[in-house]
């Protein structure tokens, strides 16, 4: 069987995003790469949004970019500005595109659907496969989203709604939110963070035509593309190895208070390919320890508090917008992080803390 210098388990976000700073970078000249991908054709699937606060390798697929957003609880509304570091939608589409029509280009990099068909021996692996159980304690982000066209005019296109929690809280912490790609078209999205246990939860359908209907009074639309997903908010098991490293949700990429990876995956890739000629001998990449341990306290609030939650997340964006973007990007300071905390209630976060 056929031996290769790399292996990439799973040939997603994570898979392709390193597989193409490895071809850009020129790290793929003289070594063969496998690329382990079951999927039978790589259509659009997934919407990746974050705030543009370093730059990355996919400005040509992005959908569009906003400097302005808003979060609402049933109350109140607050409008904020981040043309510091907009905010931008991937098209997964698109991503997809893009990298393949580079990768096969070179024929040092080869694609299989089944990683029988190849040998493991002398190879590097990076496994983008979580191993992750839906067990009854764990907390996942769960959400579906459809992009939606409507006959006339309806968005405001130079907005999006972060988060809305004027909606259905059923005892988890659950909002909507609104990318407005253009005054007729918009991704509006249901999302929760729950355990998965809850299949009252799941009528995510159900839930977004009622908040298009009854919530935003919009009756007339058509669905033109569909997504649903769960992430999940705790480290999957890791099993690195002197020649297996995980990469993407499997590798710990995910910031767990809020989701976001996209970026993430792309400073891991750039990191990577700057240590590949040493890769068995390099420190391992992580999410900076003090965000792991802030989120582990934040989530223990969330459990035991989920109906503070809105407010919790709406007084977060009393202040600078721009140094919560930064702490939700983990790019901020420690004057930044101490700016966050005092904004959080005391008393919860104490208790959490010595949960
Ligand atoms: C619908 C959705 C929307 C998201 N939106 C955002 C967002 O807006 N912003 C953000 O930052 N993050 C977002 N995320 C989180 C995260 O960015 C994505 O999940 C991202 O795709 C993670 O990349 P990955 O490579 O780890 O996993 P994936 O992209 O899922 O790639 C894993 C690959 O492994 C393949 N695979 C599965 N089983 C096997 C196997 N046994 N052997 C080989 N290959 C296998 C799969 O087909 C897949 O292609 C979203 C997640 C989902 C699910």
């Amino acid at each position: 069987m056929k031996e290769f210098d790399y292996i990439i388990i799973g040939g997603g976000c994570a898979g392709l995003s390193l597989a193409y700073e490895l071809e850009t970078y020129k790290k793929l000249e003289n070594k063969t790469l496998a690329i382990i991908e079951p999927r039978l054709e790589y259509k659009r699937d997934k919407t990746w949004s974050f705030w543009k606060i370093i730059p990355h390798n996919f400005d040509d697929c992005v959908k569009k970019n906003w400097e302005n957003f808003s979060i609402n609880i049933p109350t109140k509304t607050k409008h904020l500005e981040c043309n510091s570091y907009p905010y931008q939608s991937i098209d997964s589409g698109l991503f997809y595109r893009k990298i393949n029509n580079k990768l096969k280009k070179n024929k040092n990099i080869n694609f299989y659907k089944d990683i029988k068909e190849i040998s493991l021996n002398n190879s590097f692996i990076f496994n983008s496969v979580p191993s992750v159980k839906t067990d009854e304690i764990s907390l996942w982000q769960h959400f579906c989203g459809v992009e939606i066209e409507t006959k006339n005019n309806f968005f405001d296109d130079e907005i999006i709604n972060l988060m809305d929690f004027d909606c259905e809280q059923r005892n988890s912490v659950h909002f909507f939110y609104t990318l407005p790609y253009a005054k007729n078209k918009a991704l509006v999205e249901t999302t929760w963070l729950s355990r998965m246990n809850d299949s009252s939860q799941k009528d995510y359908d159900v839930q977004i035509k009622k908040y298009l209907e009854k919530h935003l009074n919009l009756k007339n639309y058509k669905i033109i593309y569909r997504e649903e997903g769960a992430i999940p908010l705790f480290y999957p098991s890791s099993n690195h190895n002197s020649n297996k490293l995980n990469i993407g949700t499997a590798g710990g990429m995910t910031r767990l208070s809020t989701g976001y990876t996209f970026l993430n995956i792309q400073e891991h890739s750039k990191y990577i390919r700057k240590n590949i000629e040493n890769i068995t001998n390099t420190r391992i990449f992580e999410i900076n320890k003090k965000y792991q341990f802030l989120d582990k306290i934040f989530l223990r609030v969330l459990e035991k508090n989920p109906e503070k939650m809105p407010n919790i997340f709406f007084n977060m964006f009393n202040g600078s917008a721009k140094t919560v973007i930064k702490f939700l990007s983990n790019k901020s300071n420690f004057l930044e992080d101490l700016s966050i905390i005092v904004k959080m209630p005391k008393w919860i976060f104490v208790k959490a803390l010595f949960k």
